[in-house]
């Protein structure tokens, strides 16, 4: 288990590392990204341009992006929506899923360059730092859609048939991994998710990834590190709620962390708590 950890670690260590240096590839792709596809909000004409954008993207790297088409029901409408999954081979089939939707907040606030582009392009980053590199363990990048709206597309590839999770053996969640203060990193919460959607459910609240993927931040001496949350009224020191895309996974069994800029609990440093990235703020995101 420990090299399977190290690997994680590795792949996570290089997304937050993209973005050290503003002029870096995933920077750059960051704000191309943002621009080309706007808010992308669920439903709308934007997902089919993200889609179209990012398969382009892992293409000129040289990688197959497999869209993984999907229907969901939301307001009494049945709508048909795509995920898209690259996959690193590696020595061994035992796999790591590193996850983020490329749906956006609509609304006030970043638009969806924070919340989640950043998660979304950290992959395309994570693609292109391991391209030609032996890896010992197999790696998925797997871009969710509706999140924003229900969850519905992490919902859907863990139901799948077709994705085999029994060599999944973590879950990495990169959901909103810039804009906040200082960047946390959760296991699932204690007291399990309520799992009704997820078929065969069997939770995991297991924290080893979460400690893990700690202690290596500091080992690797990143300018903040990575930090757990504290505790609150309504979750554990560490501890996350079910609303993101980690949170099928964890019902699967899987050990999940999930790695997020945003402190919803206390001012964070300079004011930058993570409400702000979905209130208004137009002094602030006007600068993105
Ligand atoms: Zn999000």
């Amino acid at each position: 288990m420990n090299k399977i950890i190290k690997l994680s670690i590795f792949v996570c260590a290089i997304a937050l590392s993209n973005f050290t240096h503003a002029q870096n590839y995933t920077w750059d792709k960051l704000k191309v990204f943002s621009a080309a596809t706007h808010v992308r909000g669920a439903a709308s004409d934007e997902e089919l341009q993200a889609l179209k954008w990012l398969k382009a993207e892992y293409q000129a790297l040289g990688y197959k992006a497999e869209v993984q088409p999907f229907t969901f029901k939301a307001k009494g409408k049945t709508y048909k929506s795509n995920n898209l999954e690259v996959v690193l081979k590696g020595q061994s089939a035992k796999t790591i899923v590193v996850g983020a939707h490329y749906d956006g907040i609509t609304g006030t606030g970043s638009k969806g360059f924070i919340d989640n582009a950043s998660g979304a392009i950290a992959l395309l980053g994570v693609a292109k730092q391991l391209r030609s590199k032996p890896l010992p363990y197999t790696v998925k990048l797997v871009h969710f859609w509706a999140e924003e709206i229900g969850i519905y597309g992490s919902e859907a590839y863990v139901n799948n048939k077709e994705n085999d999770l029994n060599n999944v053996i973590g879950m990495i969640n990169l959901d909103t991994i810039i804009g906040g203060d200082y960047l946390y990193i959760h296991s699932a919460e204690s007291k399990a998710y309520l799992c009704k959607k997820i078929i065969q459910s069997n939770y995991s609240v297991n924290p080893q990834l979460r400690e893990k993927l700690i202690s290596l931040s500091k080992s690797l001496n990143l300018k903040d590190g990575y930090k757990v949350h504290p505790q609150n009224n309504s979750y554990k020191e560490g501890q996350t709620g079910s609303w993101s895309d980690h949170y099928p996974f964890a019902c699967k069994g899987i050990p999940v962390a999930y790695l997020e800029s945003t402190n919803f609990f206390i001012n964070g440093k300079d004011g930058y708590d993570g409400v702000t990235i979905h209130q208004p703020r137009i002094d602030f995101w006007n600068k993105w």
